[in-house]
C-alpha cells in the first residue's frame, strides 16, 4: 500500500490554495465543502472561484505566491501552472511538515485526493494511488450506481443511536451483530423511506429485546479453486460478515482478505499425511464458536462437497442444532478445465466425466479401476501427484491406450497457473523434469488434445 486513506477533519482549519484556475476552482470547492477556512493565494482567479469565496467566506489573497503564505497552515494545495512555482511549494511545504498536494504532480504530493462517492456523513473514497485516475473515476460511477442516496441518512440516523445502543449492549460482539441486524432490516428501510420516527420506535423495540439476535451461524462456503474473482457473490457477502474465518491451505490470501479487518483467523489446513488440526476438532470448534454467538465462516478450497469433508463438518453442526448454510464453490476440476482449455466433455471426445480421488495410501490407491476403461469418459483424478504413476499404470492396465493424452494443471486458475501435457506412458517423466507445486490437478482422456488450440494463457 503506497498511500494511508485517511478522513482528513477540516473544519475551520487554514487552508492555502496556490493558483486559481479550474483545476484551482474544482479543489477549492471540496475543500469549502468539508468546512474549510480557505485563503486562496493568486493574482487571478475564476469568477466561479471568486462566488464561491464569497459564498463561504474564505479569502483571496491577490497575489504571488511567497513562503509566509504556508505559516500556520494545516494543508496546502498547489494548483499553478506553473511547475517552478509548485516545486517550490512542495520544497517548502515539506520543510515546515505541512501536507501538500500539488495537482497533476503525484511526485510532488504527501497527499493526494482520492475519487469520492458523498452521501454525508458517509464518504467512499477511491483512489489508484496517483496511477489511473479514469480508472478510479470509473470506479466511482459503479459504486455511485450502488450505493443508494439515503444511506447518508442511515449514516446520520446510526450516528444518533451510537451512545444509546453502546449503553444498552455493552460488549462488543453482540452489538456488532445488533448494528448489522438494524442495517440489514426493517429498522433501516423505515430510515430510507424517510419515516425516521417510525425507525426509533422499532429501534427502540428491538433493543429491549436483544437477547434474541444473538444466534450464531455457520457458513460453510466453497472458496473456489485460487482466482478470487470466481468467488459467487453469496461467498463473498457472507465471508463479510464472519467474526471468524475458518480456512486452510487451499485458501489463498486475497480470498481471506475479503473478510472484515477484524475477522479473527484461524488456520486449520492440512498438509498432506500431516492434519494439523483433526476433523473432530475443527467440527467441534465450528459448534463452539458459533455456540458463542459469532458469524462462523469456514472456508473451503473449490467446493465443499468435492473431496472437500464438508458433510462431515454439517453433520455436528445440524445435532447441535446450530444454524447453517452451505454456499457451493466451483470445484477445481471445472476451474482447471475452463482456465486450460480442455473442455471436460465434447461431442467428438468425451460424452461423461468422473471426479475420483487419486489419494494414495500405502502404495494403492483404493477406486474401482474396472470403472474407468472407457475411451470416451473424461478422467478427473484430485489429490493424484503423489500417485501419478499408480494411476497411469492401473489405467492401462484395465484396458486405457498407453498413448491416452492426460494433463497436469499446476495451481489451477492462479497467475502461477501452469499446464503439463503428455501420455500415460510419458508423463510421469515430464511430471518428474518439470517438479510441479501443489496443488495439481489431473485430467484424462483426448479431450486434453483440445488443450493446444483452445488455451489461452500463451501456450502453458
Ligand atoms: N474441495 C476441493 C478439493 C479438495 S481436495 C475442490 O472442490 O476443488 C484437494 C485437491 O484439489 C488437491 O490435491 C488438488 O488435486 C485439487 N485442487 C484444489 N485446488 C486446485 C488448484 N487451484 N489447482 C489444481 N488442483 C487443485
Amino acid at each position: 500500500m503506497q498511500y494511508l486513506p485517511v478522513c482528513f477533519r477540516l473544519k475551520d482549519a487554514p487552508v492555502v490554495l496556490v493558483g486559481g484556475g479550474t483545476v484551482g476552482t474544482r479543489k477549492a470547492r471540496l475543500l469549502l465543502r468539508a468546512g474549510a477556512n480557505l485563503t486562496v493565494v493568486a493574482p487571478e482567479i475564476s469568477d466561479e472561484l471568486e462566488g464561491l469565496l464569497a459564498e463561504h467566506g474564505g479569502i483571496w489573497q491577490r497575489a504571488e505566491y511567497t513562503e509566509t503564505d504556508l505559516h500556520h497552515k494545516r494543508l496546502v494545495v498547489a494548483a499553478t501552472p506553473n511547475r517552478a512555482v509548485n516545486e517550490q511549494i512542495h520544497a517548502d511545504a515539506t520543510a515546515l511538515n505541512l501536507p501538500v498536494n500539488v495537482v497533476d504532480s503525484p511526485d510532488l504530493c504527501t497527499f493526494i485526493f482520492p475519487s469520492i462517492v458523498d452521501r454525508d456523513p458517509l464518504i467512499i473514497a477511491i483512489s489508484s494511488s496517483g496511477r489511473s485516475p479514469v480508472l478510479a473515476r470509473q470506479l466511482r460511477r459503479k459504486i455511485e450506481a450502488m450505493v443508494p442516496g439515503a444511506y447518508g441518512a442511515l449514516a446520520e440516523f446510526a450516528g444518533r443511536y451510537r451512545d444509546r445502543v453502546k449503553q444498552a449492549i455493552p460488549e462488543e460482539t453482540p452489538r456488532r451483530l445488533f448494528w448489522e441486524q438494524v442495517m440489514e432490516g426493517t429498522v433501516a428501510e423505515q430510515v430510507m423511506g424517510g419515516r425516521e420516527s417510525r425507525a426509533e420506535e422499532l429501534l427502540e423495540e428491538q433493543l429491549a429485546n436483544t437477547e434474541a439476535h444473538y444466534v450464531g451461524e455457520v457458513y460453510l462456503i466453497g472458496a473456489g479453486p485460487g482466482d478470487p474473482d470466481l468467488m459467487t457473490f453469496k461467498a463473498a457477502r457472507l465471508l463479510q460478515t464472519a467474526d471468524v474465518v475458518l480456512y486452510d491451505r487451499l485458501v489463498s490470501e486475497p480470498i481471506l482478505e475479503m473478510a472484515r479487518r477484524d475477522a479473527e483467523r484461524i488456520y486449520v489446513g492440512k498438509r498432506r499425511d500431516d492434519h494439523a488440526v483433526p476433523q473432530n476438532e475443527i467440527n467441534q470448534l465450528l459448534v463452539d464458536l458459533a455456540k458463542e454467538g459469532k458469524r462462523v465462516v469456514r472456508l473451503k478450497g473449490g467446493d465443499p462437497f468435492v473431496f472437500g469433508r464438508g458433510g462431515e463438518e454439517i453433520e455436528l453442526l445440524a445435532q447441535h442444532q446450530v444454524p447453517f448454510q452451505v454456499v457451493p464453490g466451483i470445484t477445481a476440476g471445472n476451474g482447471a478445465a475452463c482456465y486450460s482449455g480442455i473442455p471436460l466433455t465434447h461431442r467428438d471426445h468425451a460424452q461423461s466425466v468422473r471426479f475420483a480421488t487419486g489419494h494414495l495410501r500405502d502404495g494403492s490407491i483404493n477406486l474401482d479401476w474396472e470403472q474407468f476403461q472407457s475411451e470416451t469418459e473424461t478422467l478427473v483424478f484430485y489429490m493424484g501427484l503423489v500417485g501419478l504413476p499408480v494411476i497411469c499404470e492401473q489405467l492401462v492396465v484395465h484396458g486405457r491406450r498407453a498413448d491416452t493424452p492426460i494433463a497436469l494443471i499446476e495451481r489451477a486458475t492462479t497467475k502461477e497457473q501452469r499446464v503439463l501435457t503428455g501420455t500415460l506412458s510419458t508423463i510421469v517423466e515430464i511430471v518428474e523434469r518439470e517438479k510441479p507445486r501443489a496443488p495439481t490437478l489431473i485430467i484424462v482422456g483426448s479431450v486434453v488434445l483440445l488443450h493446444d488450440d483452445l488455451a489461452w494463457f500463451g501456450g502453458r
